[in-house]
């Protein structure tokens, strides 16, 4: 039997319904249960992958090649298992669908609307991943706040799930603390359950974002007002290391609860004792390393989150504490030579022209400074313009992302990419499988003859330019399996300067971080 847990937002959105799911999914994980983590979003669009970062947040690949929401990232963090692009519901999704439906003649003689067509395909989508995976347990988290408009059929689906599943409903609520008055305020949270009561919906489980854990009396008051018992209200104060959150929430009982209320088999333990332990090496690390992040996106934390992310689980590995800077590369010249008070560099994935003069230089002190330097998809197409133009010779190097007209077309779009026209989900996108060569330090890293990891870009490194490159001395040190594309390349005689086209950090789990930047880490803390 499939078990249910749904998850909904009030007052506010950004309270962590993501890392709340994630948690709470990690620590039924950790109890033996094959949990399936779904999201649900209520915007139109068909996928993230064309939203702005700094908007959005980041955009999170899958091994399938699925662009999804950010909280997917945390998912597979947590939950150290691949998530599939199905997975992740939108409202743009699922119109698609039931119009597509609709022009094929599955409707016919009927008037298509809201409710019944629209819930049957989120009801029937939902269903069909629980059973594809065999799933213990499902956790669906549906995003957006409660009250907007554009989650109303996720949650409408909800409620009649409810009744027709073992399923339970959890709600995350602000509780806000009030300076003046030094109380915790719990108006916002009998608000937000009326809204969800209005809708049909009644929480089972009561979750309050606050800056402290709640106060007893503060549990006391929304147990009375919301109708949950005392032991159903749980806390989730504010924290500095997201990886903590799983260990909290288990302190106050939530596994306990959702294992009753679900009347799941409650004897099992969680066995959370190593995911304790990394946490506990973040918390007293024996050095600190500075990374800085020279990328385009400095004005939202949420832009580089899988980087940042990929940087804590080797930290945590490494006994490692990691402080990163987000560094513009707009008019870097005056800034460049602070680069030296850093441990290592990345240079992110990009797009478009903002800030790419500054990603060169940045490349180059890099590489002349023998600062340990990773850089990532569109970060290592800029490390081989600067190693074409500064030690090549080829002057007029450049990607024609950047100049259509450049004369050495150093990085180009790739012929199978030039006729697509439509901008969503048509890049090389998802896990591939690239050949390490032997004798390099990448073979050395990984350990292994074939790398696999996931890709999103439409440019590539110009085959035709491989071998001048190499004759100057950098190392293609990971191809496609044809042996066609530059997949990962290096020096010699630097501590690390590797570039690769992939996203290593799409692949990197608490539990199990990412070699690269495993490696990328070690080095950028040696003395
Ligand atoms: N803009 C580059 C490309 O499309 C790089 C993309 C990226 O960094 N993810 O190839």
């Amino acid at each position: 039997m499939v078990n249910w847990i749904f998850v909904t937002g009030g007052v506010l959105s950004g309270l962590g319904k993501g890392l709340t799911s994630a948690s709470i999914a990690k620590l039924l994980q950790s109890r033996g249960y094959k949990v399936t983590p779904i999201k649900c979003d209520g915007y139109l669009n068909v996928d993230p992958g064309t939203m702005n970062p700094v908007e959005h947040g980041e955009v999170f690949v899958q091994s399938d090649g699925g662009e999804v929401d950010m909280d997917f990232g945390h998912y597979e963090r947590f939950l150290n298992i691949k998530t599939k692009f199905k997975w992740n519901l939108t409202s743009g999704k699922v119109f698609k669908e039931v119009i597509e439906k609709e022009r094929e003649g599955e409707f016919l003689g009927q008037t298509v609307q809201m409710i019944p067509h629209v819930t049957d395909e989120v009801k029937k989508r939902l269903r069909n991943i629980a059973e594809e995976e065999g799933s213990e347990i499902v956790i669906v988290e549906i995003g957006g706040t409660v009250g907007d408009m554009e989650n109303q059929l996720f949650l409408e689906a909800t409620r009649q799930m409810e009744s027709e599943e073992n399923s339970i409903h959890i709600h995350l609520t602000l509780v806000p603390y009030l300076e003046t008055v030094g109380e915790q305020k719990t108006k916002p949270t009998q608000h937000s359950v009326k809204e969800l009561r209005e809708l049909g919906l009644k929480p089972d489980i009561i979750i309050g974002r606050s800056k402290e854990k709640l106060d007893e009396s503060t549990k006391e008051k929304i147990s009375l007002f919301c109708d949950v018992g005392k032991e159903n209200v749980v806390s989730n104060p504010d924290i500095n290391n997201i990886y903590k959150l799983p260990l909290i929430m288990k302190e106050e009982g939530i596994d306990e609860q959702v294992s009753s209320l679900l009347d799941l088999d409650n004897s099992k333990e969680s066995g959370m004792s190593r995911w304790e332990k990394l946490v506990e090496n973040l918390e007293s690390p024996d050095k600190k390393v500075e990374i800085g992040i020279c990328g385009k996106y400095t004005g939202m934390n949420d832009s580089y989150a899988s980087i940042e992310e990929a940087l804590k689980h080797a930290g945590a590995g490494l006994k490692t504490g990691v402080e990163t800077e987000l560094i513009s590369t707009e008019n870097i010249d005056e800034r460049i030579e602070k680069l030296k008070e850093k441990d290592g560099i990345i240079i992110p994935g990009g797009f478009g022209t903002r800030g790419v003069d500054g990603k060169i230089k940045v490349a180059e002190f890099c590489r002349e400074n023998k600062i340990p330097l990773l850089g990532i998809c569109f970060g290592m197409q800029m490390m081989v313009v600067e190693y074409a133009r500064n030690v090549c010779g080829l002057q007029d190097a450049n990607s024609t992302e950047i100049d259509g007209d450049a004369g050495e077309k150093v990085v180009k779009i790739m012929d199978g990419q030039k006729s697509i026209s439509s901008k969503g989900g048509t890049m090389r996108l998802g896990s591939y499988k690239s050949s390490v060569k032997d004798g390099t330090y990448l073979q050395e890293i990984y350990g292994k003859e074939v790398v696999t990891e996931r890709h999103r870009h439409r440019f590539e490194v110009n085959p035709e330019y491989h071998s001048v490159l190499e004759e100057n001395g950098l190392i293609i040190s990971g191809t496609s399996k044809n042996g066609l594309l530059a997949e990962f390349i290096e020096i010699e005689d630097h501590p690390f300067y590797i570039g690769t086209q992939a996203h290593p950090e799409f692949k990197s789990y608490f539990e199990r971080p990412n070699p690269l930047y495993k490696e990328f880490l070690k080095v950028s803390g040696r003395d």
